[in-house]
């Protein structure tokens, strides 16, 4: 083994390694060995970007639009960030209270590091996107798991947040709708938590990165449309990742206060400095062009939902909240667990993961990544003929435990 001459900083230590990646490697290596490996696991869509966007993007290029930007992102694009939300949801926003950063992640990366530090407490509703805990945890702050529970279809129970409050919280993350779970928070959380939220002086952060991926037929609720005043302690991540299917592009943005804003360029402009001059142009496109593409994917997602929560309320003993948004369903397997193959036992989520990856060729996620053990992750955004042979391969992985 090589030497650990040099010892590495506290903060870094106290990041977990995510659970994720063992599997992920294991599946990446049994794929590179020709292994037939039906892939569940991924985070993005499966549709190209979309040749308007392209194009732009390659205009850019050939315009040499290729150097520095200003570090919140180009005039233009901010101004057209302003000008969508104002159209799809009527708030009112200036270009000063917007940034462009390095994809959503890295939006939520700045903020914490603008808004908290050791001492503070963030309250983060479980399961949970990976990387809000270890993101809390960078700034120096301590995330507190609000557990969701499966029978309230993963909406939060507010009545239960005086439990995990504390004289340290400083504020709470949102994600509606939510990647594991596809569920979406009710008006009358989003009330509880806005009126606490105005008591207490907490910051809101809300992952709106789903929010065109909506399978309801009514609007999708929202914390901003529930008090006019908590505009004010308000953060919104979003970007063009899910909605446009640009996640290599890494373009995100964030939304809110001016002063909070302007910390977070000040943390921007010591680091990135600003996201790829290109990808901010062909961003510029999405955003400001036809909104027909969302709409699209949502349309192809939908039968695929529908068909793999049939097949998931076929098997015996496994239960799934319907999603209303977002492309994964959250299958709870844990009345599988305790059970064995070959002698090897299913102790959790991950060894769930595992087993599905090495007997079935599946590749999920274990719930464990999420703050959740009893589930394991699902992506749908794969072909209709793959979520067919994947959830026969469920099936019978599952009938063989004993
Ligand atoms: C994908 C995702 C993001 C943003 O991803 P980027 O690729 O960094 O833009 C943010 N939040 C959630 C919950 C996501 O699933």
């Amino acid at each position: 083994m090589e030497s650990q001459k040099i010892s590495l900083s506290e903060r870094v230590q106290q990041v977990k390694p995510s659970p994720t990646l063992a599997v992920d490697a294991k599946a990446k290596a049994l794929k590179a060995a020709g292994a037939d490996i039906l892939n569940f696991s991924v985070g993005e869509p499966d549709f190209d970007t979309p040749e308007h966007v392209c194009e732009a993007g390659k205009e850019a290029i050939d315009a040499r639009f290729t150097r520095y930007t200003p570090v919140p992102g180009i005039i233009e694009l901010r101004q057209a960030i302003v000008e969508r939300i104002a159209t799809d949801h009527g708030w009112q926003y200036e270009p000063d209270q917007v940034q462009v950063c390095c994809g959503g992640k890295h939006g939520l990366y700045n903020m914490c590091q603008a808004l908290f530090g050791p001492g503070d407490e963030v309250l983060v509703p479980a399961p949970y996107w990976v990387s809000y805990p270890p993101m809390i945890q960078l700034a120096g702050a301590t995330p507190v798991e609000v557990p969701l529970a499966e029978e309230k279809d993963f909406d939060l129970d507010a009545s239960i947040l005086d439990k995990y409050v504390s004289d340290k919280t400083r504020g709470i993350i949102i994600n509606s709708p939510s990647n594991p779970t596809g569920s979406v928070f009710s008006k009358e959380t989003l009330a509880a938590i806005g009126k606490m939220a105005i008591e207490r002086n907490w910051v809101i952060i809300t992952d709106d990165i789903y929010d065109t991926i909506v399978y309801d037929e009514e609007p999708l609720p929202h914390i901003l449309d529930v008090d006019p005043r908590l505009k004010e302690q308000t953060i919104i991540l979003n970007g063009v990742s899910k909605s446009f299917a640009m996640t290599g592009w890494r373009i995100g943005y964030s939304v809110g206060p001016k002063h909070i804003i302007g910390a977070m360029n000040k943390i921007q402009s010591q680091s990135t400095s600003n996201p790829s001059s290109i990808a901010q142009k062909a961003a510029l496109a999405a955003v400001r062009g036809p909104q027909d593409f969302p709409v699209m994917m949502k349309e192809a997602f939908l039968p695929r939902r529908d068909y793999i929560l049939k097949e998931l309320a076929s098997i015996d003993k496994v239960t799934c909240v319907v999603p209303k948004g977002a492309f994964y369903v959250f299958p709870n397997l844990s009345a599988y667990y305790g059970k064995k193959f070959n002698d090897k036992i299913i102790d959790g989520s991950v060894a769930m993961a595992d087993y599905l990856l090495e007997e079935a060729l599946l590749a999920t996620v274990p719930g464990a990544a999420f703050g959740a053990d009893a589930f394991v992750r699902f992506s749908f955004a794969t072909s209709m003929e793959i979520i067919e042979e994947g959830m026969k391969r469920l099936k019978k992985a599952l009938a063989d435990l004993s």
